[in-house]
């Protein structure tokens, strides 16, 4: 084969893999709905100065290659590939490769990059099918090339438009936003416990962990209505949450009873004009003072439901509100301990989108001695955070299949993707 050298550049540097039938022209973006490739093997293996990265993957994904200078490195740029490879993967040299990295690089785009021992150039990217188990072997061939080859096809690479065009917008991701809201901040400490813990800090600290298993899982887009120590009033959150077109927003509170210490246990609320009890409207009430604590008036201006379709959105948005609290009851009920009303309703200013569904989950009692240790446990954090993320993959799972009524402009996860 000839060298990267001697080629055109697009012919060399763009390299698109010949892919089997079943899957060519597949773009590069993952396919919405569509489960990223797993990858479980990486591989290195050198001979007469070319040095192949073979990674096993569960199907075929295009995959393109190219080379920058200083450092010397391969970049292969892959759609999302869930990387379930051994931990220490990529530290051992072998010929040309000192080490290689990879991971999720931009929503729905993974990458690999290999830092090079000597200069190389990436050669023809083929897919191959293991006939014992189906697994689909994409090789990435390294060839050795001196210097003045591989700075030219490091030039050729152009990395100052790539870095361009990484700056331009991405192309449009259609995973499901989920919007984290951590309750209070700033200026507003939420209750607050027996011994100065601010429900603010016990929230907030939840919300990030709840983030980073959501971020972990590469499902959804993820964002906070407050990334710090920031009061943001409750209207302000909910307007967050309807521009950002989020398809879920989670709100995560801890309440407090001082006049109750034996109280415990975790509720999940919804929004409704009637409340379930005297108990939610008056947290509620509690809960929607926020604002005036932090010296914000919150006219608490109601949707306007002017229309007929407004009014199935608003119906809708409930029904999807209630249907995903009930799926979180039963994902948290086995590791937390629940209210003895585990899912109630009540008029909570910052469940109000007409459009999002909402759910607000008081994680428990800071009153409570047991519910504030463990509220404050790392292992209980990840343990109620991953129930949440299941609770979240069950959700979008059910309406996925389900199906997307008319008239709405969100379940982005189960929106067809034209190619
Ligand atoms: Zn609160």
């Amino acid at each position: 084969m000839p060298s990267c050298a001697r080629l055109i550049r697009s012919a060399c540097l763009s390299l698109a893999v010949a892919l089997s039938a079943a899957s060519a022209g597949a773009p590069v973006v993952a396919q919405n709905g569509d489960k990223p490739a797993v990858a479980i093997g990486a591989d290195l293996a050198t001979q007469a100065g070319t040095t192949r990265l073979t990674l096993t993957l569960s199907r075929a994904v295009e995959a393109r290659g190219f080379v920058m200078e200083r450092p010397d490195r391969a970049v292969i740029d892959l759609p999302e590939v869930n990387f379930q490879l051994e931990s220490g993967t990529g530290s051992r040299r072998d010929g040309l490769v000192q080490s290689f990295r990879y991971g999720l690089f931009a929503p729905g785009r993974s990458r690999i990059v290999i830092d090079l021992a000597a200069p190389a150039t990436v050669g023809k990217i083929e897919t191959a099918t293991r006939p014992r188990d189906g697994a689909v072997l994409l090789t990435i061939p390294l060839q050795r090339a001196d210097r003045d080859a591989f700075r030219k096809a490091a030039a050729a690479a152009d990395p100052a438009p790539a870095q361009a065009r990484s700056a331009a917008p991405e192309p449009t991701d259609q995973r499901p936003l989920i919007m984290v809201d951590a309750g209070h901040g700033g200026t507003d400490p939420g209750a607050i416990a027996v011994g100065g813990v601010f429900e603010k800090d016990i929230v907030f600290g939840f919300a990030q962990a709840l983030v980073a298993k959501l971020e972990a899982g590469g499902r959804y887009r993820v964002r906070m209505t407050r990334d710090r120590d920031v009061f943001v009033p409750l209207a302000e959150r909910v307007r967050l949450a309807r521009e950002a077109k989020a398809d879920l927003f989670v709100s995560i509170h801890a309440d407090s009873i001082s006049a109750a210490p034996q109280v415990r246990g975790a509720t999940i609320y919804t929004n409704s004009e009637k409340a379930t009890d005297a108990e939610s409207a008056k947290l509620a009430e509690r809960e929607n003072r926020a604002d005036a604590a932090a010296g914000v008036d919150s006219a608490e201006a109601p949707p306007d439901i002017a229309d007929i379709l407004q009014e199935l959105t608003l119906r809708e948005t409930r029904g999807f509100s209630s249907g995903f609290a009930r799926t979180l009851m039963g994902q948290l009920s086995p590791v937390i301990e629940m209210s003895a009303k585990p899912h109630r309703e009540a008029r909570f200013v910052v469940l109000r989108s007409p459009d999002v569904p909402s759910v607000l989950v008081e994680l428990g009692y800071l009153s409570s001695k047991r519910d504030l240790e463990m509220l404050q446990s790392p292992d209980w954090r990840a343990g109620v955070t991953g129930s949440m993320a299941k609770a979240i993959d069950l959700f979008f799972t059910n309406r996925a299949t389900l199906g997307r009524p008319t008239g709405t402009r969100r379940s982005a996860a189960v929106a067809p993707v034209l190619p």
